[in-house]
């Protein structure tokens, strides 16, 4: 035998001024209908779904007369619609739990048609048990779009299957084995757009009673935005054919959550157990990133980041990376590191002073000197210092004197080492006076810096 206790709230929303969501709850059958259509004509659409369920009532015993019911809530919409040109588009979507009877105990049962959900909460992990018949859904089933995308994709709220929009309409079926201490969660896009997993099954561990829950989200959904119309149904397993849910009791306060993205895409998956298999959506949860801020703007963001910077840091070595040597007051010699007039914001600063002064340079390389003269490295630039002053003695030393220390005769005698053959005395050996004299002129050095400095 299973026994259900169940709450639901309804509410309008902070944006619209008509409420089309319907919602019922009875012993052993539960509905959440979302219309759609012009003026009234969702509201009338959702109303006209959940009066064909609540009168099917005790019928319901099998999935065959549960699928029936819905057969009958699409025609009746459609007709209507045909009807009265008025209503003319309108629609709802459906999802509803059904406890059914039989031999080998209760079963409950949830069918659903367009983007109204159910999920199962069960030891602290929230599953989805429907599907969406929406487009971004089906997309995200042919791998044609990430689940982080289809949250924020443009056109996620067109739905593909609605009752009312033909004459016949095909629901997803799904048999949901249930525990003492589960609870089942119905609602209408309207709380799943502005709650997301974690937060309801925060509300769902921390809040007992089902009725006070159902309210908790709705409360939740406006503090959000409450941009659509927010239905909540929430169906508590008190006593189940299978017993408790081991290790866990009904309404057991739960104080740490780890809802799973996969379990979220696919109720045939487990739910994981740590945090290390939370994917991007319950990353961004937990680091209060918003909703609209996806995994491929993050990844754009990085990227135009990372070009900036890289040009930042271009920049700044083509910059930096050299020296110069500049003279800007007349008397000091300084090295800056830097390039002469900065580049964009980055201006030259002072490596050094230098010991070597104007003074210690020649005059015609003070101008040079004023609009600085660029080496590749700090030693070259105080290599180009020391040279200047090098140049500056050098050319000191060589400068005329007015007596010279030391006097060398414009010319000197330089002797030749006299061959016999050429001349008398017959021995050919080298005699003084046999020796042939002859002179030339050596330019005589002017000074030297021995001398000079002597
Ligand atoms: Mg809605």
């Amino acid at each position: 035998m299973t026994l259900l206790r169940s709450g639901a709230a309804s509410d309008v929303g902070r944006r619209r001024s008509v409420n089309q969501d319907a919602v019922l709850t009875t012993p052993t059958l539960f509905v959440v209908a979302d219309g759609m259509g012009g003026h009234a004509a969702g509201d009338i659409a959702a109303t006209m779904a959940v009066a064909t369920f609540e009168a099917a009532g005790e019928r319901l015993a099998t999935e065959a007369s549960f699928s029936e019911a819905i057969g009958q809530a699409n025609a009746a919409i459609y007709r209507a619609s045909l009807d009265d040109p008025s209503l003319a588009g309108m629609g709802t979507t459906i999802v509803s739990a059904c406890l059914l009877g039989g031999e080998g105990g209760d079963r409950l049962v949830v069918m659903n048609v367009g983007d109204s959900r159910a999920y199962r909460f069960r030891s602290g992990a929230l599953v989805q048990i429907t599907e969406d018949h929406s487009m971004v859904a089906e997309m995200v089933r042919r791998g044609e779009l990430t689940a982080e995308e289809a949250e924020t994709h443009q056109q996620r709220h067109v739905i593909t299957r609605a009752l009312g929009l033909g004459p016949e309409v095909s629901a997803d079926t799904f048999p949901v084995p249930v525990r003492q201490g589960d609870r089942i969660l119905l609602c209408s896009d309207g709380l799943t757009d502005e709650v997301d997993d974690e937060e309801i099954a925060l509300a769902l561990s921390s809040i007992a009673d089902p009725q006070a829950a159902a309210d908790d989200l709705v409360a939740r959904a406006n503090a959000h935005g409450g941009a659509d119309n927010i239905s909540v149904v929430l169906i508590d397993v008190l006593l189940s054919d299978d017993g408790p849910d081991e290790g866990t009791q009904a309404h057991k306060v739960i104080s740490s959550i780890i809802p799973s993205d996969a379990a979220v895409a696919a109720s045939s998956k487990a739910a994981p157990e740590t945090p290390e298999d939370e994917g991007w959506i319950a990353r961004r949860r937990r680091l209060g990133i918003p909703r609209t801020v996806t995994f491929r703007v993050l990844i754009f963001v990085l990227l135009v980041v990372g070009v900036v910077w890289g040009a930042w840091a271009f920049v700044r070595w083509y910059a930096m990376s050299t020296y110069f040597v500049q003279s800007t007051d007349g008397q000091s010699i300084v090295i800056y590191r830097g390039r002469p007039g900065g580049v964009l914001w980055f201006q030259p600063r002072v490596e050094t002073v230098s010991a070597t002064t104007v003074a210690d340079v020649l005059p015609s390389r003070v101008k040079k000197l004023q609009h600085g003269v660029v080496e590749p490295s700090l030693e070259g630039a105080n290599r180009y210092i020391a040279n200047l002053a090098d140049e500056k003695r050098n050319t000191s030393s060589v400068q005329p004197s007015a007596t010279p220390k030391v006097t060398v005769p414009s010319t000197v005698p330089y002797t030749v080492p006299y061959n016999g053959s050429t001349g008398g005395g017959g021995t050919g050996t080298t005699a003084t006076g046999g020796s042939r004299v002859t002179t030339t002129s050596v330019p005589a050095a002017i000074s030297t810096p021995t001398t000079a400095a002597g």
